[in-house]
C-alpha cells in the first residue's frame, strides 16, 4: 500500500470503481480504491443488473444515456466482458395519465439524441409475445434498455482503471478518517495509514458509516428489495430472439429475460427500511429472507400480466438492500463544510446511473466544476433539514412511489411538515394548501371555502386553476400577500465584505441604502446563482437568492472565504417577512410605516430600515410579480405582529393573499426567469439575458469573468424568449421541444397559464435568428405539436412603469 495519494476512494462496488476509472480518464492516476473485502461485495454483486435511460430530470437522463454508451468502451480498455445484452425495453401505459407522462419524457428525448419511440399495444405483443395487454393504451420503447453482468461490469471498470495507473487495496477496511491542517486526509485503516488529498465516500451500504467518521450524517437509508428468478419457460426459450425488458408500473414490476427463464422485480408498497439507524460491518456476502408475503398483491397482478409467470416454477428469491435518498436521486459532489470530501452515495440504480456518477465527480474533482447542471444529484441540494427520521419517511415514500408518475404539480406527503414559519396556522386558517421546498411549507394556493385542500396532481390544469387566477387578478387590481419563503438569506459583514462580494459576483455590488441583482458564476461562466444584493451599511450586505439552493450556495461561500475580515450567516429561517404587490401596495405601506415611501426618497431597487406596524423591518422597494411591490422582512419572532398590521391596514385596499401558484404565473407575464429553470449551471449571462447584470468593465476579478468576457466576445448559438402557445387544456412545464420548419429548434424551460393577460406561455430557447415578434414554432405538449409565437415584449407593463412608479 502506498503511504500517499492524491485520492483514496473508499468502496469497490461499481459506483466506486466508475469513480476510479473516470479519475484516470482525466488523467489523476495516482489513486487508490480501498475495498474492506472483495469488489462488489455491498449491494453490487447481487443486483439484477437492468440498465434504462428514464429519468424525470433530463440531466439525469442524459448521464444515464452516457453510463449506458460507456460499456463498450469499458469492454474494449479492460478486456473484461460487461455480460451486455441491449435487449430494448417497454414502460407500459395503462392510464391516459402514464400515457401523457410517456409521451411527454419520449419529447424531451427527441432533443436529448435518444431514440425512444412511442408503440401500441400490437407491437408490444409483437415485441414481447409473453405480454397480455388487456387494459394497455400504449408503452414507451427504449432500444437502449437492457441488462448485463453486474460482476463483470465492476471489475470491467477496475481494470480499465488499473490500466490507467490507478491501485486497488482489497481486504482493507477504511476505520476513521483523520482530517490534517493542511485540508488532506489521514485515512487509518487495518492494513495501515495512508495520506491522502481528496477523500470519496463510495461505501454504498456503508456510506452512512463513513460519514459518521467525519462528522456527517448523510441524507440515505437502505431499503430491502426482492426480485424473483423462475425456471425455464418453453414460451421465453423458443421465443428465437432474447425478449425485451417491460416494466409495468401498474404492477410496480420490472421483467427480462434470464437464460431460458425469467426475472421479475417488485417496488412494493408494503416496503421495509433495513438496518434502520446503522448498517452492520458483519454484513457480508448473504442475502436476507424472503418477503414472499409483501409481494403477494403485486404477484398477482404479475401472473395477469405474464401468464406464462403463473406455471413457471421459482428457481431463486433475491432480497438484498440498496441504498436510497430522500428523492431517489444520488448524493454526488463535496460535501458542504469539509475539505477535499466527496460524496457518491446513494446510487440506487448503479448499473443505469454508475458511469454518469464516476463522470461528474471526476470532472468536479479534476476540471472544478461538472459540465452541466447536476443539481439533481448535488449533495449539497438537502441541507440540516433532512434529519434521518425525515430521511426514512422520504426514502420509503420514495421507493413506493418509484413506478408512479412524477406530475408537474404534484407535492408528496411524507415527512411533513418540517419548517413552518409563524404564519403557518393563521394561512392554514384561511384555506391554505402547501407545497414544500427543502423541508420548508409554502402556500401555493387559498382553496376557496367548500372545495378540497388538495391540488389533483396532473399535466394538465388543475383543480386550482380557477383559484389562482382570482389570485393573480386580485394582485393586478389591488394588493396582494405573498410570504417570501422562497429566498434563501444571507448575512455578509466584515472589514472585507464589498471587496469579497466583488470578486465572488458578477454585478455590481450596490451603494449603502441600494439593491442590485447579480449572477453568482463558475469558473466557466456557467450560471450557479441569481442573487439580490442589498447594501444594508458600511460592509454589511443581505444576499437573497433561491431557498433550495441554501446549502448549495452555503457550500460556494465557505469554499471562497478569505481566513480573517468576512463573515457569512445563513439567516433563511430567522428573517422571514411578506412581499405586497398591486397598484395599492404603496398606499397600504404608507399606513403603516414611518418610512418616506415616496418615489423620490425611497426609489424602484432601493433598501431602508424603519418600522412596520410595530415591528423593525428591512423594506426592498422591488417586485417579483412586476407590479408596484416592497419586500419587507422581520426576524421571525416578529412576523406574525408584522401581518396583523399589514392586514388590518389591507382591509381598506382589499388585500388578499396570494400563494406560489399565482407568484409563477405572474413572473411569467414579465417574462421573468427563475431558478433552476431559466437560471441554472446549464446556461450562461449571454444566453438568459442575464448579461444586462454583469459588470464586465467593474475592476474586480470576478470569478467566472474571463469566460463571461470571451462569451461576449464570441456571442451566443441560443438565447432565451417567451412565446404565447396555442393550447386550451394543458401548459407546458420544461424541456418540451420547440420546432421550426420541421426540425428541433430549441426546448423549453418552464412556462404555464399566465391567469391575467389569459394566455398560455412558454420561456425557452432559440437560435437568436429565430428570435423574433411574431416567429411561428411548435410546442411539442403531451404528444401533440401546439403552435406557438415569440414575443419579444413583456405581456405585463413591457415599459416598466408600474414597477418604478
Ligand atoms: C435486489 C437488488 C436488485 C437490484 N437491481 C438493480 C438493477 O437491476 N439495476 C441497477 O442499476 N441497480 C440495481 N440494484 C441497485 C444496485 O445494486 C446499486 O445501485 C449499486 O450496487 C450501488 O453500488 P455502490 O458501489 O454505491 O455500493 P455497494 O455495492 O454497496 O458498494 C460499497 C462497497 O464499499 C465497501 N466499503 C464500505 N465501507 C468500507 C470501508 N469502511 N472500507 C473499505 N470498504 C468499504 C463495501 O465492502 C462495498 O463493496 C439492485 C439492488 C438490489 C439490492
Amino acid at each position: 500500500m502506498k503511504s500517499q495519494v492524491r485520492v483514496a476512494v473508499i468502496g469497490g462496488g461499481v459506483v466506486g470503481a466508475s469513480v476510479l476509472y473516470h479519475l484516470t480518464k482525466l488523467g489523476w492516476t495516482d489513486i487508490a480504491l480501498i475495498e474492506r473485502s472483495e469488489l462488489t461485495s455491498g449491494s453490487t454483486w447481487h443486483a439484477a443488473g437492468g440498465f434504462h435511460t428514464l429519468n424525470a430530470d433530463t440531466n439525469m437522463a442524459a448521464l444515464q444515456g452516457y453510463t449506458i454508451n460507456l460499456y463498450r468502451e469499458l469492454e474494449q480498455i479492460s478486456g473484461q466482458a460487461c455480460g451486455l445484452h441491449h435487449v430494448g425495453g417497454i414502460t407500459l401505459a395503462t392510464t391516459p395519465e402514464r400515457m401523457d407522462y410517456l409521451k411527454a419524457e419520449r419529447a424531451k428525448h427527441q432533443y436529448m439524441g435518444l431514440h425512444t419511440e412511442i408503440i401500441g399495444p400490437e407491437e408490444i405483443r409483437k415485441l414481447s409475445p409473453i405480454t397480455n395487454t388487456n387494459g394497455v393504451i400504449g408503452g414507451l420503447y427504449d432500444p437502449l434498455d437492457g441488462h448485463l453482468d453486474p460482476y463483470g461490469t465492476t471489475h470491467a471498470y477496475a481494470i480499465a482503471a488499473k490500466k490507467q495507473g490507478a491501485e486497488i487495496y482489497l481486504h482493507t477496511k477504511v476505520e476513521a478518517l483523520n482530517p490534517r491542517p493542511d485540508g488532506t486526509w489521514e485515512v487509518v485503516t487495518n492494513k495501515g495509514n495512508l495520506f491522502a488529498e481528496h477523500v470519496v465516500n463510495a461505501a454504498g451500504l456503508w456510506a452512512r458509516e463513513v460519514g459518521r467518521m467525519v462528522g456527517i450524517e448523510l441524507p440515505l437509508h437502505p431499503m430491502e428489495h426482492q426480485y424473483l428468478v423462475t425456471d425455464e419457460i418453453p414460451e421465453v426459450y423458443n421465443h428465437g430472439s432474447e425478449l425485451p425488458h417491460v416494466m409495468d408500473p401498474a404492477g410496480e414490476s420490472y421483467l427480462r429475460q434470464e437464460g431460458r427463464g425469467l426475472v421479475i422485480g417488485f417496488y412494493e408498497q408494503r416496503c421495509d427500511p433495513w438496518a434502520v439507524d446503522v448498517t452492520s460491518w458483519d454484513f457480508g456476502h448473504e442475502l436476507l429472507p424472503n418477503q414472499l408475503d409483501r409481494i403477494s398483491e403485486s404477484l398477482e397482478i404479475a401472473w395477469a400480466r405474464y401468464p406464462v409467470l403463473a406455471k413457471a416454477g421459482l428457481k431463486t428469491i433475491i432480497n438484498g438492500p440498496f441504498t436510497f435518498a430522500p428523492d431517489g436521486n444520488p448524493l454526488v459532489g463535496p460535501v458542504g463544510g469539509l475539505r477535499n470530501f466527496w460524496s457518491a452515495c446513494a446510487v440506487m440504480a448503479g448499473f443505469s446511473q454508475g458511469g454518469g456518477v464516476g463522470l461528474t465527480l471526476a470532472e468536479w474533482m479534476v476540471e472544478g466544476e461538472p459540465s452541466r447542471d447536476v443539481f439533481a444529484m448535488d449533495v449539497a441540494r438537502f441541507g440540516k433539514f433532512a434529519t434521518r427520521a425525515y430521511t426514512r419517511k422520504k426514502v420509503t415514500e420514495n421507493y413506493q412511489k418509484r413506478f408512479s408518475i412524477s406530475f408537474p404539480n404534484e407535492e408528496r406527503p411524507a415527512g411533513r411538515p418540517l419548517h413552518t414559519t409563524p404564519m403557518y396556522s393563521v394561512w392554514k386558517e384561511q384555506g391554505a394548501v402547501f407545497g414544500q421546498g427543502h423541508g420548508l411549507e409554502h402556500v401555493n394556493y387559498f382553496a376557496p371555502e367548500g372545495e378540497p385542500r388538495y391540488e389533483t396532481p396532473t399535466f394538465v390544469r388543475s383543480n386550482a386553476f380557477a383559484t389562482v387566477g382570482e389570485e393573480c387578478r386580485n394582485v393586478r387590481d389591488n394588493v396582494g400577500i405573498n410570504e417570501i419563503h422562497n429566498f434563501s438569506k444571507f448575512l455578509v459583514t466584515g472589514v472585507k465584505a464589498r471587496e469579497w462580494l466583488d470578486e465572488m459576483m458578477a454585478g455590481r455590488i450596490p451603494e449603502i441604502g441600494r439593491l442590485s441583482l447579480s449572477p453568482l458564476l463558475s469558473p466557466k461562466g456557467r450560471i450557479i446563482g441569481d442573487f439580490t444584493i442589498s447594501c444594508l451599511g458600511e460592509n454589511h450586505f443581505q444576499l437573497t437568492a433561491s431557498y433550495g439552493a441554501q446549502a448549495y450556495h452555503q457550500r460556494w461561500f465557505e469554499q471562497h472565504l478569505p481566513e480573517a475580515g468576512v463573515e457569512i450567516r445563513n439567516i433563511s429561517l430567522q428573517r422571514i417577512g411578506f412581499q405586497i404587490a398591486g397598484p395599492n401596495a404603496r398606499a397600504l405601506l404608507s399606513k403603516v410605516t414611518n418610512i418616506n415611501l415616496s418615489t423620490e426618497a425611497f426609489p424602484f431597487m432601493s433598501v431602508r430600515q424603519g418600522e412596520v406596524g410595530l415591528t423593525d423591518a428591512i423594506v426592498q422597494r422591488v417586485s417579483y410579480t412586476g407590479d408596484q411591490g416592497y419586500e419587507i422582512y422581520v426576524d421571525n419572532s416578529q412576523q406574525l405582529a408584522l401581518y396583523a398590521a399589514l392586514a388590518e391596514a389591507g382591509q381598506a385596499f382589499n388585500l388578499k393573499p396570494f400563494g406560489m401558484r399565482a407568484m409563477m404565473s405572474l413572473r411569467l407575464e414579465k417574462s421573468f426567469g427563475s431558478w433552476l429553470r431559466e437560471f441554472k449551471p446549464d446556461y450562461t449571462p449571454l444566453e438568459t439575458g442575464l448579461s444586462r447584470f454583469v459588470a464586465y468593465n467593474k475592476s474586480a476579478e470576478f470569478i467566472g469573468k474571463a469566460a463571461a468576457l470571451a462569451e461576449k466576445a464570441q456571442g451566443s448559438k441560443r438565447k432565451l424568449t417567451t412565446f404565447i402557445v396555442e393550447t386550451d387544456d394543458a401548459d407546458v412545464h420544461s424541456d418540451e421541444p420547440i420546432w421550426h420548419n420541421g426540425k428541433i429548434v430549441g426546448s423549453v424551460t418552464s412556462g404555464g397559464y399566465a391567469h391575467w393577460a389569459q394566455k398560455s406561455v412558454a420561456i425557452g430557447f432559440l437560435p437568436p435568428e429565430l428570435i423574433q415578434a411574431g416567429t411561428q414554432v411548435e410546442i411539442e405538449l403531451l404528444g401533440k405539436k401546439r403552435k406557438a409565437t415569440v414575443i419579444t415584449e413583456a405581456l405585463f407593463d413591457p415599459q416598466r412603469t408600474y414597477l418604478r412608479a
